[in-house]
């Protein structure tokens, strides 16, 4: 947690010795505070901001906490925000419990609520969302994580996320972002300025814009983003449903037979591959390296074509649209849809063991055991941790199932993120600021820990989320928890402001006075995210520790132990929410086949899931 001190305001100066930001605050809210007039005088941020927010006239500077502090992390919410919700009960037998309440879960235990289900949720944290919530800071709203929201358009069947609240009677007015991503990119002899491309909510200007750089591969461009357009229409066409089931694939194959049959022969191919088939120029290819890197962490060659094909296409055809109220709204409806159809939620539930009944391939997920000692039963248990969290802790009672042993060669974990939430002062944000920033300053660099940058500005879409005449700028980059190991609490508290303050230069680059504009600040690093978010290391999620064939090595969400599935980006399709509310739909839906309350042919469903079993551990 950062560590703030009033620096400049007349009232607050002699208070600098302060050092807490508790403290700080304290002081804002006595007759002591900063008066907004104080501030207009001081010539902070101008009259509007001070008038009506005497509080935020403190000017924060973040500084290295004091020697004897404590270590605290940065995603604790205000104790006024933490969300309601009652013990749920223990004497009987849920459908299923549901461990976690990131998008996976709560989209599982929706779907399963929508048809009548009896479900339970059960989190560990104080609010929903897990990596997709966000969290309350003096008049911020700060997203966890995710603020650049696909699935939420209104046409097509991609448009997952609009389509999950929905099956609760839930809905949420968005704000259209004109641009996915604005890129800020390594300077080359072809750009001596640095490689400068906005992805255009507008296909034909996204493509325009980037065959001006490139005028060269204007044909390979558009036959690369073509190709994607190719799987994205397919998958656009089907109800997307468990690709475990097949009585639902033959239905689909039925109604689509092109659809289905270009999906599966892009099941194997991997994007760089795609791009290379029509594209030389070296730079180019690193742009399509960045293009997967910013949300799978791996590149072109080791991401899946259908995942590209998705995100490529549907920030342009759905577009990307920001969740007004921040994208912590998306868990907090599907919660109030879940409560209301008579299921459960319980915060601050800390499963600490998955029950398992019978030996080897007889193993069946009876329940699990919370921290507290408390049972909840279940007729499934769907665990929304990591793959990593659930068999090797939740399950660490039992010998590894061999797929799963498999599942350790064919992927491993991604690193976590160096994560910097700060509230800036408005005036330091050009006109004609985008919403979403990737750097790269050196290709070289670009996934070495903290090489790459990635900000959002979430306020510009929404300005309700950050007080009057403020911004909310979201730094992060991809960092190992190795790199935050073996500190001591001052060290650990020194470290993160230092790291923090460095990235903060290099985002200058493009918002030139930053440092000086920031008027409030937390940093959370990999071992905030391993705390907070529950996840091994702070993982972002798999990737794939070799060449991976395409989609086919990635399990779905049944596992060998019956009655026990996996959601979440630990599953098909990866990481991303709208792919964990896809990841959701699939669970829910075989959870019921398998429950019998949806139709199934037994016969082929065995073989069919026998031979995914087999390609699946052999590829
Ligand atoms: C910094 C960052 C930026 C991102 N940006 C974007 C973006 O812009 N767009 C996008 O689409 N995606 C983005 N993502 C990815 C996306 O947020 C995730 O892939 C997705 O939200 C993961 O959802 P999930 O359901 O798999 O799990 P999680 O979000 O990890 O949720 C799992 C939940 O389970 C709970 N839990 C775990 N173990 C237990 C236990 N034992 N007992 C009880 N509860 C438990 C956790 O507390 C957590 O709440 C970003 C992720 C990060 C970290």
């Amino acid at each position: 947690m950062v560590q703030s001190v009033a620096t400049q305001c007349p009232a607050c100066a002699g208070r600098a010795q302060h050092q807490s930001r508790q403290l700080t605050h304290r002081l804002a809210s006595t007759s002591n505070r900063c008066q907004g007039t104080q501030c207009v005088q001081n010539n902070h941020w101008g009259k509007s901001v001070c008038k009506s927010r005497p509080r935020t006239c403190i000017v924060l500077q973040a500084i290295a906490q004091p020697e004897a502090a404590v270590v605290r992390e940065t995603l604790p919410v205000d104790p006024s925000a933490v969300h309601p919700s009652s013990r749920a009960p223990t004497d009987f037998e849920y459908d299923a419990v549901i461990i976690g309440s990131g998008i996976g879960g709560l989209t599982t235990a929706t779907q399963m609520a929508a048809k009548g289900a009896k479900v339970v949720v059960l989190e560990k944290y104080v609010i929903p969302g897990g990596s997709a919530g966000h969290y309350h800071r003096e008049g911020y709203t700060f997203d966890v994580g995710s603020s650049m929201m696909f699935g939420m358009g209104h046409e097509g069947t991609t448009n997952l996320i609009t389509r999950a609240l929905s099956a609760v009677g839930k809905s949420l007015d968005t704000v259209p972002d004109p641009t996915q991503i604005h890129y800020h990119l390594p300077h080359s002899e072809a750009h001596p300025e640095g490689l400068d491309v906005k992805v255009w909510r507008k296909y034909e200007d996204f493509v325009e814009e980037l065959s001006e750089r490139f005028p060269h591969e204007r044909e390979g461009v558009k036959k690369f983003y073509g190709e994607c357009w190719a799987v994205f229409n397919s998958l656009n066409s089907l109800e997307l449903k468990s690709l475990e089931e097949p009585r639902y694939l033959l239905g689909e194959f039925a109604k689509h037979p092109i659809a289905c049959l270009t999906l599966a022969s892009y099941l194997p191919s991997n994007t760089g591959d795609v791009a290379r088939k029509y594209i030389k120029d070296p730079e180019l290819l690193s742009f399509i390296d960045i293009e997967c890197y910013c949300w799978s962490t791996v590149l072109a060659e080791h991401t899946p074509m259908i995942n590209a094909g998705m995100v490529f296409c549907d920030r342009h055809y759905g577009g990307i649209n920001y969740p007004r109220g921040g994208v912590g709204r998306i868990a907090e409806l599907l919660v109030e849809g879940l409560q209301e159809r008579g299921s459960h939620i319980e915060y601050k539930a800390n499963v600490k063991d998955i029950i398992v009944k019978g030996k080897g391939e007889q193993q069946q997920a009876v329940g699990v055991r919370l921290a507290d000692g408390r049972v909840f039963r279940g007729k499934a248990v769907v665990s929304n941790a990591t793959r990593w969290d659930t068999f090797e802790k939740l399950l660490a009672h039992e010998e590894m199932p061999k797929s799963e042993s498999l599942f350790r060669k064919r992927y491993k974990k991604s690193p976590s993120f160096l994560s910097i939430h700060t509230g800036v002062c408005a005036d330091v944000l050009p006109p004609g600021t985008q919403c979403h920033h990737i750097i790269v300053e050196d290709w070289q660099t670009m996934e070495s820990p903290l090489g790459t940058l990635f900000v959002s500005i979430p306020t510009l879409l929404d300005p309700t989320l950050s007080p009057d005449g403020t911004h909310i700028v979201h730094i992060f980059s991809p960092d190992w928890i190795d790199n935050w190991k073996s500190l001591s609490a001052p060290q650990y508290e020194r470290k993160k402001e230092e790291v923090a303050d460095a990235l903060v230069k290099r985002v200058e680059a493009f918002l030139p006075g930053l440092t000086e504009a920031t008027v409030f600040r937390e940093v959370g690093t990999p071992r905030t995210h391993r705390r907070f978010l529950n996840r091994d290391d702070g993982s972002y999620g798999p990737i794939p520790s070799r060449r991976p064939l395409g989609m086919l090595g990635m399990p779905f969400n049944r596992t060998s132990v019956q009655g026990l599935y996996c959601v979440g980006d630990s599953t098909f399709p990866g990481q991303g929410v709208n792919a964990v509310v896809f990841s959701g739909f699939g669970c829910a839906h075989r959870v019921l086949c398998d429950q019998g309350k949806q139709a199934v042919i037994p016969l082929l469903d065995q073989g069919y899931n026998s031979l995914l079993a087999a390609v699946r551990d052999r590829s």
